[in-house]
């Protein structure tokens, strides 16, 4: 251990212990306070304080008005402190060492993708043109976006253009990157599709401060959770601590109200809403996911799905999605669709003794209820959106696929 020495910053010549710099810490945030003008109590944040090592990921959760959006804009210089101060190893951050990814995305409308993103690194002077368009391009490419270089923002999807928000940021090479509540303005489908891009630069040690009330998400990016409330740091903790060894009764109920957020029942009747859910799961569902289904019905199913049966199957064979079916019995029509699709059928019989009442399947985070009546009653299915409620019914299929017996 060495012992705390004391050094001036480089531009500012204020004191600051001189083994940040053999800690590895990169951003250091000291007493950050900001009060804003409030009717009633505090509004803002009191005395934060906080060291980010390098590639270090640390997620700032906490309910909303809690302070994460502040903390993040006083950091990035967005916002003026009453007192306290950020150092970036050490020193007073320099333009292009912090940057900041916006929630609404904050991208040019009339510059193209490309010029968005090479924008702050010519106007910089620290390369050129060409170099800024070669690394733009290696990013665009990266991150799946390379054919949009030339689109305007307002011709892309909200992933896309949050994407592009995120490469217009790194294009500087931050030495942190803070990123504020991304993905809240995304339809749920594309929420995924940004948070695997911070994915991958958290593992390939981008330093990054993260506001999210993505909880599942944070805890699996962040090496730390600071739960902030009411402006004040409540807790410094690891993801699991965080998430499964909380003691603190405040952030347990904030858990929980964040699950029934992602908790939802929905219930769809009749042919044309059986055909259209059954479809857009298939399209929402990850590719090579399979669906394991437990009392199979043959063909009353094809029969439900009409003429989008052929839709569907294509989809299905093009994202290779298997059918893991546990069935009463094998129809013609089931054997013909194992005999021809072998790899992405897999069937097996259920024991007479293990029959169980209801249908239905399991795909990821979802249990899928269906209920078809006699031959000739309008279909419906009941889609469960619940980890815990999935990985249960997940379980039970794993147990009954055990004691069935193969097909083939
Ligand atoms: P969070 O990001 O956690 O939702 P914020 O940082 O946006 O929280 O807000 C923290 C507190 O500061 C809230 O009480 C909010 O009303 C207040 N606040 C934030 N920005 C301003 C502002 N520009 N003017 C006045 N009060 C503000």
């Amino acid at each position: 251990m060495c012992s705390v020495r004391w050094a001036p910053s480089a531009c500012c010549m204020q004191m600051v212990p001189i083994n940040i710099y053999f800690m590895n810490t990169i951003l250091s945030l000291q007493n950050i306070l900001k009060q804003y003008p409030a009717t009633t109590g505090f509004a803002g944040i009191a005395n934060i304080s906080l060291e980010l090592t390098k590639g270090e990921v640390v997620c700032l959760v906490g309910p909303s008005g809690a302070g994460k959006s502040t903390l993040l804009r006083c950091v990035a210089g967005l916002e003026s402190m009453d007192s306290g101060q950020v150092l970036l190893e050490g020193a007073m951050p320099k333009d292009g060492d912090i940057t900041f990814v916006f929630q609404d995305y904050n991208l040019w409308s009339h510059k193209t993708v490309l010029e968005n993103i090479v924008l702050a690194p010519v106007l910089s002077g620290k390369v050129s043109r060409s170099e800024a368009v070669a690394h733009a391009s290696f990013l665009l490419e990266r991150f799946s976006l390379l054919d949009k270089k030339d689109a305007y923002p307002d011709f892309l999807s909200g992933g896309q253009k949050q994407r592009a928000a995120i490469i217009r940021a790194l294009a500087i090479k931050p030495k942190v990157l803070l990123l504020d509540e991304i993905t809240s303005a995304l339809d749920p489908e594309l929420v995924n599709s940004v948070l695997n891009v911070i994915k991958v630069l958290a593992k390939e040690g981008q330093s990054m401060l993260i506001a999210t009330h993505q909880l599942k998400f944070a805890t699996e990016v962040a090496d730390r959770i600071i739960f902030l409330e009411s402006g004040k740091q409540a807790q410094v903790s690891s993801p699991q601590d965080f998430l499964y060894g909380q003691t603190n009764p405040r952030i347990v109920e904030f858990i929980k109200t964040l699950n029934l957020h992602t908790q939802e029942i929905s219930v769809y009747e009749g042919y044309d809403q059986f055909q259209a859910f059954q479809l857009g799961l298939l399209k929402r569902q990850r590719a090579g996911e399979a669906q394991c289904v437990v009392g199979s019905s043959g063909d009353r199913w094809f029969e439900c799905m009409g003429k989008y049966y052929k839709d569907y199957e294509k989809l299905r064979i093009e994202k290779s999605i298997p059918w893991r079916m546990l069935m009463y019995s094998e129809s013609a029509r089931d054997k013909d669709i194992r005999l021809r699709h072998p790899l992405l059928n897999e069937y097996r019989l259920m024991p007479a003794t293990l029959e169980n009442p209801a249908n239905y399947y399991v795909v990821g985070d979802v249990v899928v209820i269906q209920i078809f009546g006699e031959p000739g009653d309008e279909p419906a299915v009941i889609e469960i959106k619940n980890a815990h409620l999935a990985k249960s019914y997940q379980n039970y299929f794993n147990l009954l696929w055990e004691q069935s017996t193969a097909i083939i």
